[in-house]
């Protein structure tokens, strides 16, 4: 279908589905977030153009050399110490011979286009660095890499820097210059990055609901959608597209009919959240009178901002590990410290629930780290890797439990799987405490310790966990990942990831029970916490501590107050007695309408 779109010319509109990871409306142009090395072409040039080839890379060069000095003056407060050195690394890459002016002599005596000249430069730097046998400068040529990238970008006509806009969905006007992030993958540590500008939406090829970067962009709170498979293909820089994360599809050079249509709809969804957050500071309590403790997820501290504006009892979850991200070496106990006790001290006496390092498999301290193992997610990740680098658990147990005397903070330990790593944990906790008494350094005597039940094993086992832990929480995001054997990330299997698989369910009551028996507060504070399709089941099964991203609580507070856990409850015994998803399906759409 062709449509005279804005600009008068022909446009063909077309649709592309993919998984929606978040909800919402967007309309906006699209920009390509550039995978510049695997674009570059090669070819041959005439003797006249040479001249103007080396000019085009000399500008390509300057263009470059202004971005990142640009960069480097706006860095937020927030940033990492290490970025500013990280950018000026960069300059001075930039600035050397080999990348500046090696090339130019390559485009003459070779004949070719200036992305294949750096590209061959290039990887003729990284062949050099390969050979060096310390670590660390040998990783220095993903700095190479990173700035080479820089500058073929330029050279494509991809701008690096999306321009910042103020609020994207907020008047026509502004509407028009919203900008839609499309990418391949976005790994998690640029999405964080992301976190600093203000996009409408965020689409990408691959990726599955729960893969950390869907679970970024959900905490953008902008509508999102990844496994679109080929978007970052068809859609070309500028266009203007529909994303609607609700139901996972893109239309691309939209009819002016279709625009129409969608700017209502993203009208209605807006006035939807306006009277959602009416009930920002109404209890969380159900029908019944049965109070519901609902809390939100984090994962740095400038996301507290929206926990606060969503009325949420606490930080059930602060993912520790994405400030270790984007950087070479690992933030030292200070650091750690401002950053827990920021966060504990603006909850005021509100309780923050700080996870230990969860680092590996999706999660690499540097997007270049590429896990070299051929399953990372069962691999040494989170408390196995802390337990691993030991030294690595007490920096980090004397942070938290110095940042504990600020406020009500808890610390939880992601992957537990056996007993052993957990007695293991225990007695580094206690070592941390003891260096602190001996320097006299205050911090919370009975600060609780909880674990996270997100390998089936644990789940199985949970009273002995639920025994020798103050709390458990329930990570469905993994428990689901490796109860059923799907890759988290993958989208060619995300259509198989089901909460509502009966082992799934099953494993999550065997642990909401366990802490029934013995007496200790059971909250799930993966995905399915927050997904308003099952609050009503998990009310059912006995969840009465929820903890989820900021942008879904107000929602999930509406489920609960309209729920009866009493009648639920029936209902979810029936549910738990079933075997067949499909049934089970059934079921809970039945209970929630
Ligand atoms: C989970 O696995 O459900 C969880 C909350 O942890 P993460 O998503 O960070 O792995
Ligand atoms: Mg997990």
């Amino acid at each position: 279908m062709a449509n005279p779109n804005i600009d008068g010319i022909s446009k063909t509109s077309f649709s592309i589905h993919g998984v929606g990871v978040s909800s919402g409306i967007a309309i906006g142009h699209a920009h390509l977030v550039s995978n510049a090395l695997r674009e570059v072409v090669h070819y041959q040039l005439q003797q006249y153009a040479i001249a103007e080839e080396v000019a085009r890379f000399e500008q390509a060069v300057i263009t470059v050399k202004t971005e990142l000095e640009a960069i480097r003056k706006q860095l937020p407060k927030s940033a990492p110490a290490e970025l500013g050195a990280f950018i000026a690394t960069h300059l001075m890459m930039l600035a050397d011979k080999s990348l500046s002016e090696v090339p130019k002599n390559i485009i003459l005596k070779e004949q070719c286009n200036a992305e294949w000249a750096i590209k061959l430069q290039m990887d003729d730097i990284v062949d050099q660095f390969e050979q060096i046998e310390d670590e660390y400068l040998r990783e220095r040529k993903q700095d190479v890499v990173q700035v080479v990238e820089r500058v073929i970008k330029v050279l494509l006509g991809h701008p690096n820097q999306a321009p910042n806009i103020k609020n994207s969905q907020s008047s026509n006007k502004e509407q028009e210059s919203a900008i839609i992030l499309v990418a391949h993958d976005i790994s998690p540590a640029d999405a964080i990055q992301f976190k600093q500008h203000q996009f409408a939406a965020f689409i990408t090829d691959v990726g599955g609901v729960t893969s950390h970067t869907a679970i970024l962009a959900r905490s953008l709170n902008i509508p999102s959608i990844v496994a679109l498979q080929r978007a970052r293909d068809l859609v070309r820089d500028g266009e203007l597209i529909i994303v609607d994360g609700g139901m996972g599809v893109v239309i691309v050079n939209p009819s002016p009919e279709i625009l129409a249509e969608y700017k209502l709809r993203q009208e209605e969804w807006e006035l939807e959240q306006q009277k959602l957050k009416r009930i920002k500071s109404n209890k969380a309590i159900t029908m019944d009178g049965t109070p519901i403790a609902l809390f939100a997820n984090i994962e740095v501290p400038e996301d507290v901002d929206a926990v606060k504006a969503s009325g949420a009892t606490g930080i059930g979850l602060y993912r520790s590990e994405f400030l270790f991200m984007n950087r070479r070496e690992m933030p030292d106990e200070e650091e750690q410290f401002i950053a827990y006790k920021t966060v504990v001290e603006a909850m005021n006496d509100l309780e923050v629930t700080i996870r230990t390092l969860d680092l590996g498999a999706d999660k690499q301290m540097n997007p270049e780290t590429v896990s070299n193992c051929a399953n990372p997610a069962l691999g040494l990740r989170a408390v196995r890797y802390c337990l691993s680098e030991p030294q690595i658990f007490h920096t980090q147990f004397r942070a938290l439990l110095r940042a504990s005397h600020f406020g009500q903070l808890k610390i939880l330990v992601p992957m537990l799987c056996t007993l052993a790593e957990l007695r293991q944990t225990k007695l580094l906790l206690e070592r941390a405490k003891i260096s602190l008494r001996k320097e006299n350094i205050p911090f919370d005597e009975n600060i609780a310790l909880g674990g996270m039940i997100e390998i089936p094993a644990a789940a199985i086992n949970a009273n002995a966990f639920a025994r020798e832990l103050d709390f458990l929480s329930i990570g469905t995001n993994d428990l689901i990942q490796y109860t059923l054997a799907i890759d988290r990330t993958d989208d060619a299997v995300a259509h198989l990831y089901n909460p509502l698989h009966p082992s799934v369910l099953h494993l999550i009551s065997l642990t909401l029970q366990a802490g029934a028996k013995l007496g200790k507060t059971v909250s799930i504070c993966g995905e399915m916490a927050g997904d308003t399709k099952l609050t009503k089941l998990l009310l059912g099964m006995g969840l009465r501590h929820f903890s989820m991203h900021p942008s879904n609580l107000l929602s999930v507070k509406q489920q609960v107050l309209q729920s009866d856990v009493n009648k639920l409850s029936v209902a979810a015994r029936k549910i738990l007695n079933n075997d067949e998803i499909e049934k089970i399906e059934l079921l809970v759409n039945k209970m929630n309408h």
